[in-house]
């Protein structure tokens, strides 16, 4: 079986093995590609607009998780198109219907996209162009496929035109309208080869030879060969469906065991079957069935002797029997009580969570189903979901409680921390005592919650705002606590407080402690939350972008609490869906910011640590940048360099060097910007660059020069300055090293 899955990062290892073996096929089917290039791939799709486009990865795998092919898509957001940058599979496996999936899947990504056509690089398919037989007959497989979809190649233009006279066999432009078979039009081809030519080939072009192809674009529409393979009947231009991804859910098969027949005891077996009905006939869902965890995993995050008195209490009692507590032994922490029923109370902080028979049994079920929705999570998933009850966060590190045992959200947000940073945002009715609880001192797990007022909502002595962390966890707890009465509206303004709190913390998960007590008429609860707004919630939740672990808490009106989940889950999976497609790097504005000019004997030691510290720049670099300081501090505005520098509450954390050019009239260089990785993708770099403009006209320049390398680690840079109005001047071929240009860009001012 294939399938097709998108990689997002290559931050959980599953991804990072995907990765591996993507770029063992790069090497093995593309041998041109150079090993820098194949090496940034994972470094592209975490940060993604770094070379002014965005990567998008997507493989096709079998089941033993066995990379069979793959696809690089290209997305210009700006312009509107794609570019198809690589499609392949593994050697052998060619015409195994492998590229027509994977190509498929991509056309239905650029139509998600709103993309306004899909390009891409086909070598050509005549003798003058290609003599080589074997090749030639590939070439023609090759566009007798995209014919199939419409594709052709783009003609009458001198895009083949070789680069350098000993080129050979130049390839086509291909262009495949998606839903349209209509060309494109001149002004748009013209862009899209612009931007190909200037950023993608940018170690290959010649400005001169940029200016030559795009200005040989005069058809308008662009002309598009005639279908030379395929019948025009034959072609079957529309895309299907957009992109969707399932979510996978787990659901705790042994849930009913546990059945207390109190009266008023609403945390009953029902709650999930009224769920998993509503869900499950949604092609959204893919159930996956729970993994055994060992026991292990519960110590990390509750005390052994708590864990062990529950196994054990639940074994004891009879048959049939609830033991409620009714004694707290609050006063003597350090000398349990003997007898059963009082030790109940010892563990255990309300009236109403009995031990029994099944508790024990039914809730460590449940730690297993938050366990293996996690493991989906690292297994590349972006959405899943623990269908479990009991509930579990009121469990705190030594306690139960609220019908929670174990805390199911907070033993899969320890799981997860083991690769990266993981939120917590419980958005139970209730207070999230228990995750708080077991965080509360920690910096790595950000607890965050959104309930009714403990002054009149369980569980009355936790979820105030005052309660933000202790030690090294001091910041990392965040209780919003909401009135008696709320609306829908109300709760959002809430929520994108937690959720600003949690992107600031820069979470690499999220896991949810879904409640789905805030609706209307819950019997525990007090707002009024309608499906509508479920669905709000998730979407404002997807919106973070991050892959989420759902598990669920509470929530008691059975009526309802289908079509809420339903709705939640909707609104998650399509906000997330639309962060993929339309992700752009966030502009925060940086705060506490202030400019310095004055150099003093501290900043060049500074200095050098903020070069080290980007890792961008070699040894010799550092050095230099720490010498022009230096050159600065003993002969001040005589040394020629100036400095701008950016300081954050105290710290340098970005700067700026330049200096008038001896002998001409008013012409500066910028000899460096460097920026803090903590604060890069803010904008600093650019009012850094603004200032210094500033400075230089007012002290009457009216040229800036700067300096940078036509390698393909420095795109970034080279956009950078092309976005700030600098434009390409001059090319010095080999300046650097062999291949290695050095490129010129000015701005007047
Ligand atoms: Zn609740």
């Amino acid at each position: 079986m294939l399938r097709i899955r998108r990689i997002y990062d290559d931050i959980v290892p599953v991804n990072r093995e995907i990765l591996r073996q993507v770029k063992a096929i790069l090497q093995s089917r593309f041998s041109e590609v150079p090993a820098e290039e194949i090496d940034l791939i994972g470094e592209k799709l975490r940060n993604p607009f770094k070379q002014r486009f965005r990567s998008i990865l997507f493989v096709a795998e079998n089941l033993r998780r066995r990379v069979l092919g793959f696809a690089m898509l290209l997305h210009e957001p700006q312009i509107g198109f794609c570019f198809l940058d690589w499609i392949a599979s593994v050697k052998g496996k060619a015409g195994g219907g492998i590229g027509g999936a994977l190509y498929d899947r991509l056309r239905r990504e650029a139509v998600a996209l709103e993309a306004k056509g899909l390009f891409f690089e086909c070598l050509p398919d005549d003798f003058e162009a290609c003599p080589d037989e074997a090749l030639l007959k590939e070439n023609r497989a090759r566009l007798r496929f995209y014919e199939r979809y419409g594709a052709r190649p783009i003609i009458n233009t001198r895009y083949e035109s070789a680069v350098k006279p000993e080129d050979r066999c130049m390839p086509h432009l291909v262009y495949d309208g998606l839903d349209l078979i209509k060309a494109p039009t001149c002004s748009f081809a013209r862009k899209v080869v612009r931007a190909l030519l200037e950023r993608k080939y940018a170690d290959y072009c010649s400005p001169a030879y940029v200016t030559k192809v795009i200005h040989s674009f005069r058809d308008d529409p662009v002309q598009l060969r005639p279908l030379r393979y395929v019948k025009p009947e034959a072609v079957r231009a529309t895309v299907t469906s957009q992109s969707d991804e399932q979510i996978v859910v787990v659901i705790n098969d042994r849930h009913d065991i546990h059945h207390v027949h109190e009266r008023g005891y609403v945390e009953s077996p029902v709650r999930i079957r009224s769920i998993t009905a509503a869900l499950m006939p949604h092609g959204l869902f893919v159930e996956v069935k729970p993994r055994k965890f060992p026991d292990k995993h519960l110590y990390t995050v509750h005390d052994a002797d708590f864990v062990n008195y529950l196994r054990r209490a639940c074994r004891e009692v009879d048959e049939k029997k609830s033991l409620y507590p009714y004694i707290f032994p609050i006063r003597n922490k350090t000398r349990p009580p003997h007898e059963p029923s009082v030790l109940a109370g010892y563990y255990c902080i309300d009236t109403f969570t009995p031990i029994n028979r099944n508790a024990y049994p039914a809730a460590r079920r449940g730690v297993d189903c938050a366990l293996t929705a996690a493991r989906e999570l690292l297994e590349g998933r972006r959405i899943t979901y623990a269908l479990v009850r009991p509930p579990g966060h009121h469990a705190e590190r030594r306690s139960f409680g609220g019908f929670c045992y174990f805390n199911n959200n907070a033993i899969a947000a320890q799981y997860l921390t083991a690769y990266g940073r993981v939120a917590v945002l419980d958005i139970d009715y209730h207070h999230g005592n228990g995750q708080q609880d077991i965080f509360y001192r920690r910096s790595d797990v950000l607890t965050v919650s959104i309930h009714g007022h403990p002054d009149f909502a369980y569980p009355y002595f936790s979820g105030f705002k005052e309660e933000c962390g202790e030690g090294e966890g001091e910041g990392f707890n965040l209780n919003l606590p909401l009135a008696e009465a709320v609306d829908g509206a109300a709760y959002r303004r809430a929520l994108e407080k937690a959720l600003r709190r949690i992107a600031d913390f820069k979470a690499d998960f999220l896991v949810v402690a879904l409640g789905l007590d805030p609706a209307k008429g819950d019997p525990t609860g007090t707002w009024s939350l309608n499906a509508k707004d479920f669905e709000a919630n998730g979407r404002l939740i997807g919106g973070l972008g991050l892959p989420v672990l759902v598990v669920q808490e509470g929530g008691y009106r059975t009526r309802s609490l289908g079509t809420n989940a339903l709705h939640f889950f909707k609104g998650l999976s399509f906000a997330a869906q639309r962060w993929a497609e339309s992700r752009k790097v966030a502009h925060e504005r940086l705060q506490g910011i202030q400019l310095r000019y004055e150099m003093q004997p501290e900043v060049p030691g500074r200095i050098r640590h903020l070069v080290e510290i980007t890792g961008f720049f070699s040894e010799e670099e550092i050095d230099m940048a720490e010498e022009l300081a230096q050159e600065r501090l003993a002969r001040a505005a005589a040394s020629g360099y100036e400095f701008v520098m950016a300081e954050q509450y105290g710290r340098l954390v970005g700067y700026a060097c330049y200096g008038p050019i001896p002998c001409t009239a008013g012409s500066y260089d910028l000899y460096w910007i460097a920026v803090h990785p903590d604060v890069q993708g803010k904008g600093l770099g650019q009012r850094l660059l603004q200032e210094t403009e500033r400075l230089i006209r007012d002290a009457g320049g009216s040229r800036i020069y700067v300096d940078t390398s036509q390698r393909l680690q420095y795109a970034s840079t080279r956009a950078f300055y092309e976005n700030a109005g600098y434009r390409l001047d001059a090319v010095l071929k080999e300046f650097y090293a062999p291949g290695d240009n050095k490129v010129i860009y000015c701005k007047s001012l």
